[in-house]
């Protein structure tokens, strides 16, 4: 498959953006980054975005996929999240103040809404197209849940943001031919406190959580902010675990 990382940051400026993935150029998830990287031919290709959680550096670009979707003879879109998810982006954000609820409105080009929102229950794998898509809970501030996306005999699995967890690793220790681990790593080591508090990882406790994978697949911690940046990949580094990356905004053959 194919992993085109649109943002691989927690933060943003000219040079980073947030966090944002797209698969074989139409699965994407999160929503940091998606329109502000992508052609309007190319936003018209996407199929379908799952959100890990309504943190704004995850959805900025939400409204704008939905909103250019509404004007483009395509097929639906279609937004997936763990139901608590989803309960809070529909009261939160699709709430007809932040942003109007487009599953309501009918395009005048299809004659139907452009978006429908799909609900998922936590740890139940569903097919979409011909790929598997698995949320599982997360720890964070907030309800999270990451995805496990089985597609072509392969899966790659996303945690979105997240402290320490272990459901995501145990459904990720049972799924076949894991190419792939995208996680965290937000804050460096001597940030462990800060952390800890906002249920982020450091580089030490990204190599904590390195031990609970047992697939012989690179890891890639996402989610750095900028300052630290450089700290955090030398300190991923220094974990001397083969499979242990840092994420970059490019595209992966994985
Ligand atoms: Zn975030
Ligand atoms: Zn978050």
């Amino acid at each position: 498959m194919r992993l085109k990382v649109l943002g691989a940051y927690g933060a943003s400026d000219a040079e980073h953006n947030l966090t944002g993935y797209l698969i074989d150029d139409w699965m994407a998830v999160d929503a940091g980054t998606l329109t502000s990287k992508l052609s309007f031919a190319q936003q018209g290709r996407i199929q379908g975005v799952f959100i890990t959680h309504p943190h704004a550096d995850h959805i900025r670009d939400l409204p704008h996929l939905i909103l250019n979707r509404f004007s483009q003879n395509t097929g639906p879109l279609t937004i997936f999240a763990a139901r608590e998810v989803m309960d809070l982006l529909l009261r939160d954000v699709f709430n007809g103040t932040v942003w109007p609820d487009f599953s309501g409105i009918n395009s005048t080009l299809t004659g139907k809404p452009a978006v429908h929102y799909r609900a998922l229950v936590p740890g139940k794998r569903i097919m979409f197209n011909d790929i598997a898509l698995t949320p599982v809970p997360v720890d964070h501030a907030i309800p999270a849940a990451g995805v496990i996306i089985e597609m072509n005999g392969q899966a790659i699995v996303f945690t979105g943001d997240t402290g320490p967890t272990q459901e995501i690793w145990k459904r990720t220790n049972k799924t076949q031919n894991v190419v792939a681990v995208v996680t965290e790593a937000s804050f460096p080591n001597d940030q462990q406190a800060l952390a800890d508090e906002t249920a982020h990882l450091t580089p030490n406790t990204f190599g904590d959580e390195l031990k609970k994978i047992v697939a012989d697949a690179p890891v890639y911690a996402s989610h750095r902010k900028i300052p630290y940046e450089r700290d955090i990949e030398s300190q991923i580094r220094n974990l001397r675990d083969r499979r242990a990356r840092v994420l970059l905004e490019k595209n992966y053959t994985l």
